[in-house]
């Protein structure tokens, strides 16, 4: 059995499941000549044209820029930078509606033409003599990307060194209408040739495959002669049908091969790149010329002149369609790409771009607008026609009901969306339209997802990071403290050795233990005889007659207690030294004496004074060692002055105590006021009584002894010259009777009456 690289030499082609058999309506523009385009008043070139990143703004507004001027700059991979298709001034960057289904706005640059149309400098490379890097780069630079409708940057996909066993060159071009690039071959096949020659150059395959449908026999001519000196260069006529022109489903055409799900063609030896693509990179290797115009199919029944047109990237739909002679009917639409997969323009001014193949203006009967949506009605013509066996009515279910993870198990990532399930469903269900926009809620959702995962993984190394950084700290202040003790303990070792060096050198025995004890004691000794020399110093610098007053509080302690026995003696003086006075006793005539009185008052603040210097002079003689003075209280002239205050009150106090026994000496009794005192009158009756037994005594002399039986009677008896009248015996013994009825009338005394 013939290898499969046998068989693809043999010529032979295989088929791929589904597709289908649109009128194909390319006859329109695939025989007529190649316009070109004239230069527009306005240019609007899309900062980003492919599947990447945009490159970096080169240029501001203002800035004149030449023709094939680099506008933005490949900063990395998958960055493609875009030209001035023409020279002349920027006259802003700006959002402006983009060349998609919802017309979004993006970064564009407006470049208002000189019609110079002057290049900037070139410089051709001869691909032989260059290095893989460099035709790589200058593929890159010249801003290259899938011109098949796609646009991954070229030179990525040109970049794989190794395992490559076919290069296939798409040229099938299924689309009905489109016939860009048959013309292209049929006028340049000689140019894309020498692409495919720098192609292989990069990839090295074993065999290049040209595939173009059959129903393009000048481009399969002139492709043909082209490559007649390349034994490699197979050009292999594929029958038309939709989507021959999809890269699994040609791969599969060509070399029966099937790229498994969620793999690339390189994945299994295949590298395909679009026929445009390939003319451009010879442009740019050979000539230099930047992609910064492409060849685009102007068709529709509504046009004058349907034809392909040579248009600068950045040209209106728009003035293509003027070009042309564009007579647009009542709510025209206007598609741009093909009748399967292209999209409606929601305005004519959008640019065209570098993926832009097709741009076609029916008319209503030509092109007629999908009816309205139906239910689906399971007749399984969109499972049959699917060229990715998918299984689109199952797609379209998920797809409304939004469970995106039914749509991946059911492989909608493969879905090409060729619109081939939609062309013949009955129920006019839109499904590619469906199919997009869960693919991008998809995408979003895989965003979000990437976004996340980021974030979580910065915060993990966040984490990470602070975690080293503590314990690298913690490792530094650990090596930190270890070296601090090791110099610590270091210099106390010198130190020691200092000392020792010291002792030995000043010729002195090293002292004992018992001998530092002692030394230590000796000097505790000499700290306490001088704290107590400071206080014999203190003490001395007190006046001599306040030194006992060291202590305050025990001075006036001292001193109160004075006080109180100074007031008790002379609360108790007017008792014992007046008692005689107000109550004298009728047998000691002494009491009543004033000098006797005065004597006792002299006595009693002589006792009294004592009293309170013996009780002042313990507080004197007294301090108490032990108790640590207040600061307040050590100053010994404050402590002597509120000892002699307190001795002087002592002392008066004694003086006022002392005088009631010494100014008041009992005054003579008046007569008048002998009634009115009791204790008068208590003087007065004992006076009567004394007189009433005296002359009752005197009685007594001649009375019968029966009479006299009062213990008086053992008195003696008085002689007989003083025996008295009975008469006035009793007349006395009345006056007794009624001076002791009146003292018994008076209320007794409650306190001695003091003298004024
Ligand atoms: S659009 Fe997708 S689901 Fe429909 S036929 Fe094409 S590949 Fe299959
Ligand atoms: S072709 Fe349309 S109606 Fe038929 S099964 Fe598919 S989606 Fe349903």
């Amino acid at each position: 059995m013939p290898s499969l690289f046998q068989q693809i030499k043999a010529g032979q082609i295989w088929d791929f499941h589904g597709g289908i058999h649109p009128p194909a309506r390319k006859k329109l523009t695939s025989q007529a000549a190649v316009a070109k385009m004239p230069l527009p008043d306005r240019l609007y070139i899309p900062l980003r044209q492919h599947i990447g990143v945009a490159g970096k703004i080169l240029v501001k507004a203002g800035d004149l820029v030449l023709k094939g001027q680099a506008l933005t700059g490949a900063d990395n991979a998958m960055a493609i930078p875009v030209h001035a298709p023409t020279s002349g001034k920027v006259l802003s960057i700006e959002p402006y509606p983009s060349a998609h289904p919802s017309a979004l706005p993006e970064p564009t640059l407006v470049l208002q033409p000189d019609g110079l149309d002057q290049w900037r400098p070139r410089h051709a490379l001869d691909y032989l003599h260059t290095d893989r890097a460099h035709l790589l780069a200058r593929i890159q630079q010249a801003g290259i990307a899938g011109m098949g409708g796609a646009g991954f940057p070229t030179h990525i996909k040109s970049g794989a060194s190794t395992g490559v066993d076919y290069l296939i060159v798409n040229a099938v071009e299924c689309e009905p209408y489109i016939s860009a690039d048959d013309v292209l071959m049929q006028h340049e096949a000689a140019t894309i040739v020498r692409g495919i020659d720098i192609l292989c150059k990069l990839l090295n395959p074993k065999a290049v495959l040209i595939g173009i449908e059959d129903d393009k026999p000048l481009a399969i001519a002139a492709m043909q002669q082209a490559c007649s000196g390349k034994s490699d260069y197979l050009v292999r006529v594929v029958p038309a049908k939709y989507p021959s022109g999809g890269e699994k489903q040609l791969i599969q055409l060509l070399t029966s091969k099937e790229v498994p799900n969620g793999r690339r063609p390189l994945d299994i030896g295949i590298v395909m790149q679009n026929v445009g693509t390939v003319f451009a990179i010879a442009q740019a290797v050979e000539d230099d010329i930047p992609l910064i115009s492409r060849i685009v199919t102007v068709v529709g029944q509504t046009l004058q002149h349907s034809q392909n047109v040579r248009a600068l990237i950045g040209t209106p739909v728009g003035a293509l369609l003027d070009l042309c002679g564009f007579a647009p009917e009542p709510q025209q639409r206007v598609i741009m790409g093909g009748p399967m997969m292209g999209f409606t323009l929601p305005t004519l001014q959008i640019p065209l771009v570098k993926t832009t193949n097709c741009i076609i203006a029916p008319t209503r009967h030509e092109l007629p607008a999908a009816g309205p949506e139906m239910d689906c009605i399971r007749c399984g013509a969109c499972a049959e026609v699917c060229p990715a066996v998918l299984l689109p009515q199952q797609l379209v279910w998920y797809a409304k009901a939004k469970d995106y993870d039914q749509l991946k198990s059911y492989n909608l990532a493969d879905c090409i969306e060729c619109g081939a399930c939609a062309y013949v469903c009955p129920s006019e269900i839109p499904l590619v339209q469906y199919y997009r926009v869960a693919k991008a809620e998809i995408r979003e959702l895989a965003r979000e997802e990437l976004k996340a995962e980021q974030a979580k993984a910065r915060f993990e190394a966040r984490n990470e990071r602070l975690e080293r950084d503590k314990q690298l700290r913690a490792e530094r202040n650990q090596a930190l403290a270890a070296q601090r003790q090791s110099m610590l303990a270091e210099q106390q070792k010198q130190q020691i050795i200092a000392a020792q060096q010291r002792l030995e050198q000043s010729d002195q025995p090293a002292l004992s233990k018992e001998q530092i004890i002692a030394e230590r004691e000796r000097k505790k000794a000499e700290a306490r005889a001088y704290q107590a020399a400071k206080a014999e110093t203190v003490t001395d610098t007190v006046p001599a007659a306040d030194q006992p007053a060291a202590d305050p509080r025990a001075a006036a302690v001292a001193a109160a207690i004075a006080r109180a026995k100074a007031k008790k003696q002379a609360d108790a003086a007017p008792v014992t030294e007046t008692v005689p006075a107000t109550e004298p006793d009728a047998d000691d005539a002494t009491t009543a004496d004033p000098r006797k009185a005065a004597v006792a008052a002299a006595i009693a603040r002589a006792k009294a004074k004592k009293l309170a210097e013996t009780a002042a002079e313990p507080a004197v003689a007294e301090p108490e060692p032990q108790k640590e003075p207040d600061p307040a209280e050590t100053d010994p002239r404050k402590a002597a002055v509120a000892a002699a205050i307190a001795r002087a009150k002592a002392k008066k106090l004694a003086e006022t105590a002392a005088e009631p026994a010494v100014t008041e000496p009992e005054p003579q009794k008046e007569p008048e006021h002998a009634e009115t005192d009791p204790r008068k009158a208590a003087v007065a009756a004992a006076i009567a009584r004394a007189k009433a037994k005296k002359l009752a005594e005197q009685a007594g002399t001649s009375a019968t002894p029966t009479e006299i039986s009062t213990p008086e009677s053992a008195e003696p008896a008085a002689p007989a010259a003083a025996i008295v009248d009975p008469a006035a015996v009793k007349q006395a013994a009345i006056a007794a009777a009624i001076a002791r009825a009146k003292a018994r009338q008076q209320p007794p005394p409650t306190e001695p009456e003091q003298p004024s």
